[in-house]
């Protein structure tokens, strides 16, 4: 059966831009990449860092399950050298990987939290979503993406990345 899921990509070390194309390139082995926002560059958020993230949104079709779409986003992760903090905190990242949402489904298990807890919170993923699906309902808050963003509190700037690969 195919699934439709949202995926944050963000990349904060080294070359940012082509470790989000290349996740991206990773996640096309194994689902269909329907939509991809452009690149941002944004403030880090949760912690102090100088280096500034790079981050999109993509929209996928997949025939995984909600698991094992996690496990295959952590083996990119881990392949292209995610550094682990001991503390599990914020921290410099060269992939990360999120499912923002999956299907319609709420789920609140131990290892995976569907919508994604923290995407109401940050502008980093909203204005990427906004730019390819406004009008996306969010199954848990039953408001569209644009409005998630309207009423977001999140002050960090998001900008269009100049950059290129
Ligand atoms: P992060 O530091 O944001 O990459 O968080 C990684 C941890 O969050 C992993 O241990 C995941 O099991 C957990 N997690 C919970 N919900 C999600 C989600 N929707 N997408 C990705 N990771 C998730």
């Amino acid at each position: 059966m195919n699934h439709i899921a949202y995926i944050s990509v963000g990349s904060n070390l080294k070359d940012r831009i082509h470790n989000c194309k290349n996740a991206i390139d990773q996640i096309s082995l194994f689902s269909k990449i329907l939509l991809s926002s452009s690149f941002y560059e944004t403030e880090s958020w949760g912690y102090e860092d100088k280096n500034l993230f790079i981050n999109s949104v993509i929209k996928i079709e997949t025939t995984l399950s909600p698991s094992q779409l996690l496990n295959n986003l952590q083996l990119i992760e881990q392949k292209y050298g995610r550094i682990k903090n001991i503390n599990n905190n914020y921290e410099a990242r060269i992939i990360d990987l999120d499912i923002l949402f999956f299907d319609k489904i709420i789920l609140n298990s131990n290892d995976l939290v569907i919508p994604h807890m923290h995407l109401y919170d940050r502008n980093f993923v909203l204005i990427p979503f906004n730019e390819i699906d406004p009008e996306f309902l969010c199954p848990s808050r039953k408001l569209k993406i644009f409005k998630l963003l309207q009423i977001c509190q999140d002050k960090s700037k998001v900008y269009i990345s100049t950059l290129s690969s």
